[in-house]
């Protein structure tokens, strides 16, 4: 079945003439049609305009006029990311019906290698969440359990990818939502250093703490993905040339030799089959001649009040600018120009959006600001101190990525605050700007999957997706059974 191929074996396949772009396509057209119905992992699917360009590229390939060795390999791209006459919702009644004139800076990227777009996954509404359940499209089911949480907020990129509706998707990461969702759906997900990727045609969300990156089955197909989304871009001032340029082909898993910190600290409140099923992973990391440093991350604690604030103090700025007047939705009932934006904002975002404007715009408020917002800022400088530290002595970190593996729908949506506390374990790398990666490493009794998360200083993404690839080889293949 080709829509179980990794994006490297259909590239071969692609390059030997083994198979057409058009049977890829037609591949991935079957499997959404059957099962995404029930998974909702895609809220925009144009099959027509997907087969059109598969011709398109066999006709490239045909004439000896490939983009390059992805050319034709269809890929899933999250609706926050700008895709030039197709709709951008960005999971939110708000954008409901926006189409931007532009394409995001990974997006144009994945375009001139060739990639088609498969389609625009579901995901949170404006990536504020855990679950996928605060999406305006409907919730996204787990494909390995459709009563649990695909994770969030990239819920829709994670379950297409972990479902085979997609053989690698792009989402986004603010505070986990590549890797908290990979890990639950039992795929490869990672969060590059801040700046590696464009943030250009990315609709923000916290804007210091956003980053793109790859979902993928395997860890060679992150890398390859990452390979090809990175690189300065002179229209995001915050992106950087890529140092530490590598070719995703020097990957060879070898850790010898390195040294992985381990925390206890990224322990406490970890459920105890996710504790143990990490453990065991850096226990054979151990065997492959990896050193397990204990390391102390004391500023951990800080993490979920500093994001909180840091996170919904961006958010409630950068949403300042859908009023109804330039962007998506107008409120039909307004009058006079105050009912347009207060109907707008009220109508078209839901409540989770609603909450963090209110949180963020407290914080940020004259009499507060000092107190919440600066104080998160130098908070925010005392965990990046942490990790420097840590660098020191270690090559990686090592943790899970979640206390616990997918929990049930609807389990914690009405308890906002149990929701926070389960993004313990990645907002950090997000506060500290460092690249973090999710690989599956076991499975819980119930047959739920479990990733472990592995940290790395800025720039040495080459390093993780080695010790990434050191986990895959040790680890049981993860896939849903239908
Ligand atoms: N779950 C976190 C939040 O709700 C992270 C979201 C993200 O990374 N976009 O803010």
């Amino acid at each position: 079945m080709l829509y179980s191929k990794s994006v490297i074996e259909l590239s071969k396949m692609l390059e030997e003439k083994r198979i057409s772009s058009v049977e890829i396509a037609e591949s991935y057209i079957s499997r959404i049609e059957k099962y995404n119905k029930e998974i909702n992992a895609y809220i925009t699917f144009n099959p027509e305009q997907l087969l059109k360009d598969a011709a398109e590229s066999d006709q490239r390939r045909s004439s000896g006029k490939t983009k390059s060795s992805f050319d034709g390999i269809p890929v899933a791209v999250k609706d926050n990311i700008s895709t030039a006459g197709i709709r951008t919702t960005c999971g939110s009644k708000i954008l409901e019906n926006f189409i931007p004139p532009y394409n995001a800076a990974v997006y144009q990227k994945l375009c001139d290698n060739g990639f088609l777009l498969l389609g625009k996954t579901n995901m949170d509404e404006f990536a504020m969440g855990s679950t996928n359940e605060s999406s305006f499209f409907g919730p996204v089911k787990n494909p390995h359990d459709f009563s649990c949480v695909p994770g969030g907020s990239s819920g829709g990129s994670a379950a297409a990818v972990s479902a085979m509706m997609a053989p690698a998707a792009l989402g986004s990461d603010t505070g986990g939502s590549i890797r908290q969702p990979a890990s639950f759906c039992g795929v490869v997900g990672m969060k590059p250093t801040y700046g590696k990727v464009s943030r250009f045609g990315l609709v923000a969300y916290a804007s210091s703490l956003d980053q793109i990156g790859p979902i993928t089955s395997t860890v060679d197909d992150a890398a390859a993905m990452l390979e090809i989304i990175s690189g300065k871009d002179g229209r995001d001032s915050t992106s950087m040339h890529s140092e530490n340029d590598f070719s995703p082909a020097e990957l060879d898993g070898n850790i010898k030799g390195m040294k992985l910190g381990v925390s206890e600290e990224y322990f406490r409140g970890a459920d105890e089959e996710t504790a143990s099923i990490i453990r065991k992973t850096i226990d054979k990391l151990k065997n492959l001649g990896a050193e397990i440093v204990e390391i102390s991350m004391k500023m951990n604690d800080y993490a979920i009040p500093v994001y909180y604030l840091i996170a919904t103090a961006e958010a409630s700025s950068n949403l300042g600018r859908y009023d109804g007047i330039k962007y998506g939705y107008h409120s039909p009932a307004a009058g006079k120009l105050s009912d347009l934006y207060k109907l707008t904002r009220n109508e078209g975002f839901g409540n989770e959006v609603k909450r963090r404007i209110m949180l963020g715009t407290f914080a940020l408020s004259s009499g507060y600001y000092d107190a919440y917002y600066v104080k998160a800022l130098k908070c925010r400088t005392l965990i990046v101190e942490d990790f420097k530290n840590a660098f020191k002595n270690v090559d990686a970190i090592i943790s899970p990525v979640s206390p616990v593996p997918a929990f049930k729908a609807g389990e914690k949506i009405n308890d906002p605050l149990q929701m926070y506390l389960l993004d313990i374990l990645t907002i950090s790398a997000n506060l500290a700007a460092i690249p973090g990666i999710s690989v599956p490493a076991g499975k819980t009794g119930s047959g739920l999957p479990v990733g472990i998360q592995i940290m790395g200083n800025h720039f040495e993404e080459k390093k993780i997706l080695n010790i990434a690839k050191a986990v895959e080889a040790v680890s049981e293949k993860i896939s849903v059974d239908f």
